[in-house]
């Protein structure tokens, strides 16, 4: 379906916990997240029901299960068995459960995954997620990705300032030497995040310093990619400084229920509460068509929570 400005929504994502076993400085406080009643959060069948209804009003081209940590939610597997029939099906993760999971996920359907590496340092990995990750539990999370067939495997950074800059372009190269793509996405100041902001350009220009002057080459959904001198290609997501928003075609269903058509809030559908009150199918097909159709031009990043809507 296309909504007033003439985009096509046919990617979900969905929360499926607000759950996480880190606590990215850029993400979630230190002390967690506020407690939420374990009743608020969907069930598993509920979460299927609500994205084949989702997939029957929309035709969904693309699914993404993430969360607060995805891996996290018991279960996930089988809720990946069950609504990848429906499109192609990813996930974005932190990597930390990743061996243990990723050849299950894929027989359960899953496409490929996203992780999230912030740093090549250890010590700078543990300071961004507050718990002892390393880079080399991450590149065998990496590693059990690409045997099982999780692939192309994207690797996605915010960068921080005085945190990260400086070694963007090591990672550029070092996923270049592992076989995957490395994605700079630009620190969006959301609740409970307390981080410096980067602009794109000054990503893009501290790539260059090492690489040579790197241009643009393509546009991937919300990614513009870009090519070094040498050919190495990486992704930039920039929602502050960018304009992805004309290309957005996303709606976002939380761990709670409620689906929302922009990141940065404003209006939503609360569908946990349409389900459990009984609603019947059509209804709540047509609620879905409503609310596309009152998918805002653009938003402002803020004012909400990542660990909440998935990022
Ligand atoms: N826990 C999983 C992970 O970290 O990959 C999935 C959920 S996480 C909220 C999804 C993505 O949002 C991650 O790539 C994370 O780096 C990104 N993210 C979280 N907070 C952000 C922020 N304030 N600005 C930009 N990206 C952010
Ligand atoms: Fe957890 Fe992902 Fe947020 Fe980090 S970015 S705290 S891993 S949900």
């Amino acid at each position: 379906m296309k909504d007033r400005y003439g985009r096509v929504i046919d990617y979900l994502r969905v929360s499926v916990t607000d759950r996480c076993n880190l606590r990215c400085i850029y993400c979630m406080p230190e002390e967690g997240i506020p407690y939420i009643e374990h009743s608020a959060i969907l069930r598993l069948e509920e979460i299927q029901k609500l994205v084949e209804l989702i997939h029957q009003a929309l035709n969904l081209r693309k699914i993404r299960v993430t969360g607060g940590e995805p891996l996290v939610r018991r279960g996930v597997v089988s809720l990946v068995k069950a609504i990848s029939p429906l499109a192609e099906t990813v996930m974005t993760t932190n990597g930390v459960l990743l061996s243990e999971f990723a050849s299950d996920l894929r027989a359960a359907g899953l496409s490929r995954v996203n992780i999230s590496l912030d740093s090549l340092k250890d010590d700078v990995i543990r300071k961004v997620t507050r718990r002892d990750v390393t880079l080399s539990s991450i590149e065998r999370a990496i590693e059990s990705a690409m045997r099982s067939g999780l692939t192309p495997v994207k690797v996605n950074c915010v960068v921080l300032k005085g945190v990260n800059t400086g070694e963007l372009a090591d990672m550029v190269g070092w996923a270049e030497d592992i076989g995957v793509t490395m994605r700079f996405i630009e620190h969006m100041p959301m609740t409970g995040s307390a981080c410096s902001y980067v602009p794109g350009n000054d990503i893009l220009k501290e790539i260059s310093v090492d690489f040579g002057e790197v241009r643009k080459t393509a546009t991937v959904g919300t990614a513009d990619i870009y090519t070094t001198p040498s050919g190495i290609e990486f992704g930039l997501i920039a929602p502050v400084a960018g304009g992805m928003c004309a290309s957005c075609t996303r709606l976002r269903l939380t761990a709670e229920g409620e689906l929302l058509p922009c990141l940065a809030g404003g209006v939503s559908l609360d569908l946990r509460d349409m389900l459990r009150s009984g609603a019947e199918d059509l209804e709540m097909v047509k609620a879905v068509h409503e609310l596309v159709a009152r998918k805002p031009h653009h938003g402002a990043c803020g004012g909400v929570s990542m660990w909440r809507i998935g990022g």
